[in-house]
């Protein structure tokens, strides 16, 4: 088993439930650690799989994220937690020409961004011990890694006019853009450990967020997806790359 354990937030559905399934079907992946909020209603509940663990993670309620550490420290033991997928996010539709409203714009940034942040502060210890069961100056994602799931809307140098009447994307492509930043400091910052930190864009994918009309399918996504995350290396530490691990500009 060259990955012991991956975490996926967010994992109820869309491109989070569609990831669980992937890493399940995978002969490189050992545990599977499904996380994700009380409320949800979740197909994950009729999965019969050994290596699949539910965990209740809210990723924007710290006591929250301080259980989900405790269990999954005793889901992975000594080998620690392999990578950390922060998939959870939020959409909501606000355009500068919406009524002026701070809650909206602090409830996504917190989400998107604050959010993967704790995640990474709060399991570091775990995947400090994934890294430290594999001596040596690699980076890779059967080592330990974490990732973000961002989107091509974050991308500054890519950046549309985000409210043309039809989209209304602000605060959701500025929090994108911040957690490329995230993903960038961290794998900086994690550089000492062994723990390797990289942003991914999924694609426009046919889920709850991406809505009917949206280029992919949920299998399109995951099938290339998923094995870009099992499969990062030194080349990816830092960067910002699509679901097939092509460059995307910050
Ligand atoms: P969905 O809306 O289908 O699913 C979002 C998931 O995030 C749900 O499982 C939801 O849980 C969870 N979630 C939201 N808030 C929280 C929270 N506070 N704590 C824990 N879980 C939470 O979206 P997608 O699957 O499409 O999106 C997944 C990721 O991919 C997001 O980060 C999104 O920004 C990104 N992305 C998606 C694209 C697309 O086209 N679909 C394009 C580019 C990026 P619950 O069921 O409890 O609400």
């Amino acid at each position: 088993m060259s990955i012991h354990s991956v975490l996926v937030t967010g994992s109820s559905r869309g491109i989070g439930f569609g990831l669980v399934q992937k890493f399940l079907e995978s002969d490189k992946v050992g545990l599977v650690i499904a996380a994700s909020r009380p409320s949800a209603t979740s197909e994950l509940l009729t999965i019969k799989n050994k290596k699949l663990h539910l965990v209740t993670l809210d990723v924007t309620d710290d006591d929250s994220i301080v259980k989900a550490v405790e269990q999954v420290d005793q889901i992975v033991g000594s080998k620690g937690l392999t990578i950390l997928v922060n998939n959870a996010g939020i959409l909501q539709s606000y355009g500068f020409t919406d009524e002026p409203n701070r809650d909206v714009v602090n409830q996504t940034l917190d989400t998107n961004i604050t959010s993967p942040m704790m995640m990474a502060q709060y399991f570091y210890p775990l995947l400090k011990r994934a890294a430290d069961s594999q001596p040596g100056n690699t980076f890779s994602s059967s080592r330990a890694a974490i990732v973000n799931i961002s989107s091509i809307l974050g991308s500054i140098q890519l950046a549309q006019s985000s409210d043309n009447g039809i989209k209304k994307l602000l605060d959701y492509s500025v929090s994108k853009a911040g957690v490329n930043m995230v993903s960038r400091i961290l794998s900086k910052d994690l550089e000492a450990y062994g723990i390797a930190c990289t942003a991914l864009h999924p694609g426009w994918v046919q889920t709850r967020m991406g809505g009917e009309h949206a280029s992919i399918t949920l299998e399109e996504c995951v099938s290339k997806l998923a094995p870009s995350i099992m499969s990062l290396t030194q080349e990816q530490n830092g960067g910002f790359f699509d679901r097939e691990l092509k460059a995307i500009p910050f």
